[in-house]
């Protein structure tokens, strides 16, 4: 129990650094966005509270829920975008850490109903290639959850028009990753937009693919 215990404050911890980390990169702006890890073993998830300021949030702050979406321990409520996260689990069980932001870039190339085509290396290597658009859909209906992943396929993040990025992974810390270069390569497409057409990154060998998991063990 108390190794249990360990574990869901280390998974807290770890998605408390993430959502600073993503504030630090200038991926949220004021609360918004949030981000989760699920415990495989419990099944429990910890996902940042609703409404807070991350800068101001504390491991305690981060809430555990369970995946039927009751809290299990928390005394904030957890993000109101809860239900995309638990349905993104119940429809994965390869992944195990959410980032959800709703970053200026990717939110520009989604409104105008485009996708980013692999133009850099870091888009293939973190994203899995093209960074795709599906369309608006209320948030917080099963189907919201179930369309995204749907465009996304394989990849590791996919743009929600009119909304913003889902990026997932094997860690919170690899769905932060996805969500960082999904972001900078809608950065750089929309810039070089600007004076032509844009040319694309060949699709490397296999073996440079997807990051290893390079900050979750520090
Ligand atoms: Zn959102």
């Amino acid at each position: 129990m108390a190794l249990r215990r360990d574990l869901l404050g280390e998974l807290r911890r770890r998605v408390l650094a993430t959502a600073l980390e993503a504030s630090r990169l200038g991926l949220v702006t004021m609360t918004s966005g949030n981000f989760s890890a699920c415990d495989a073993n419990s099944g429990l998830v910890a996902i940042t509270p609703t409404g807070r300021p991350y800068s101001s949030m504390g491991a305690e702050d981060i809430v555990l829920v369970s995946l039927d979406g009751s809290v299990a321990e928390g005394r904030l409520p957890p993000s109101s975008e809860t239900p995309l996260h638990l349905d993104v689990y119940a429809a994965r069980a390869d992944i195990r850490g959410i980032a959800h932001v709703h970053s200026v870039c990717a939110n520009a190339v989604g409104v105008l109903g485009l996708a980013v085509p692999p133009i850099v290396g870091t888009l293939w290597k973190y994203v899995g290639g093209d960074l795709r658009t599906a369309a608006f859909k209320e948030s917080g209906t099963a189907e919201y959850a179930r369309h995204a992943l749907q465009v996304m396929g394989d990849q590791r993040a996919v743009i929600m028009a009119n909304h913003g990025l889902l990026a997932i992974g094997e860690t919170v810390e690899q769905a932060l990753a996805a969500a960082a270069y999904a972001e900078e390569g809608a950065r750089i497409y929309l810039l070089a937009r600007q004076l032509g057409q844009p040319t694309t990154h060949p699709r490397p060998n296999p073996s440079d693919m997807y990051a290893p998991d390079w900050w979750a063990d520090e």
